[in-house]
């Protein structure tokens, strides 16, 4: 596995592959889910790029930029170990200049849910991936349903820029007691990890809804609310289609269930797709 720093090193190390690419874009602090994405990847593809970038402009203001957990050399293992051809970790200087034009999230779906909670985070989000999508070379690019409105962002930007690249979404890992994986849960002690299983339970919840018959949004969402009394906050839950307009009635086999609370200090978001 190379382990490339600058740009000019990342396109002299994709000299030597010969074949397709898979790439897998993360901030690092790397986890099974990450894995999942790599493992993916690898089934797809000849070769696998992995990116570690905390990219600085999809941070708000007072958000854990400085914080954000970096695990270079743990991550360097678990790529090396999962087969990775290309570990690509710059620095924000390599990926930005001073002036740049910028990319902007969509006008509405861009700015509810996470991005009415994180004004302006999609559009700097938007902006890292496109760079990253266009230096990996890759035709095909692996994302977690977790995150399932930036997932559809960039499948969104992939479509309007006409970007020769195919998103591949992948499924949520969850650990044994159901929640999420997600690099901040480390932020949570072990009393705030048990609150924070009210966001998988309320989502458990939903389906065995569902699963009676019940297809009125706002009947489950008033459900799921019920198990999230455990939760500090509950940000929003919410019932959409694939493209994330609301529904009022759920259409199997087209709605994704959000939830996002704070728990502690991190903010979490779940989803199941229905
Ligand atoms: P991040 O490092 O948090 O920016 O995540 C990098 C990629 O991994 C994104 O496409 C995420 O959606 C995906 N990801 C993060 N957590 C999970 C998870 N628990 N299961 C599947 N994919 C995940």
């Amino acid at each position: 596995m190379r382990v490339v720093r600058t740009i000019d090193a990342l396109q002299e190390a994709k000299k030597n592959l010969f074949g397709s690419i898979g790439f897998v874009p993360t901030m690092g602090a790397l986890h099974k889910g990450h894995l999942s994405l790599i493992q993916q990847a690898k089934k797809e593809n000849k070769h696998v790029i992995v990116s570690v970038f905390v990219n600085p402009t999809q941070f708000l203001e007072g958000e854990d930029l400085e914080s954000y957990p970096r695990k270079e050399e743990a991550d360097r293992k678990i790529c090396e170990l999962a087969g990775v051809d290309i570990l690509f970790m710059p620095s924000a200087d390599q990926m930005y200049e001073k002036d740049e034009l910028s990319i902007g999230a969509p006008a509405v779906r861009g700015y509810i849910l996470e991005g009415e909670k994180r004004p302006g985070h999609f559009d700097g989000m938007l902006q890292v991936v496109m760079k990253l999508l266009n230096l990996s070379g890759a035709k095909k690019a692996y994302f977690g349903k977790k995150d399932a409105q930036q997932l559809a962002l960039i499948m969104q930007m992939v479509k309007n820029y006409f970007m020769d690249i195919q998103i591949i979404p992948c499924d949520i890992v969850r650990d044994e007691n159901g929640l999420a994986l997600s690099s901040r849960n480390i932020y949570l002690s072990e009393e705030e990890k048990c609150r924070a299983l009210s966001l998988s339970k309320s989502l458990k919840r939903a389906t065995k809804c569902i699963m009676s018959g019940e297809l009125d949004a706002e009947i489950v969402k008033s459900k799921m609310l019920e198990v999230l009394k455990e939760a500090d906050a509950v940000e929003y839950v919410a019932i959409v289609d694939r493209k994330f307009n609301g529904l009022k009635k759920i259409e199997i086999g087209n709605t994704i269930i959000l939830v996002a609370a704070r728990i502690g200090k991190p903010r979490l978001i779940d989803n199941i797709w229905v």
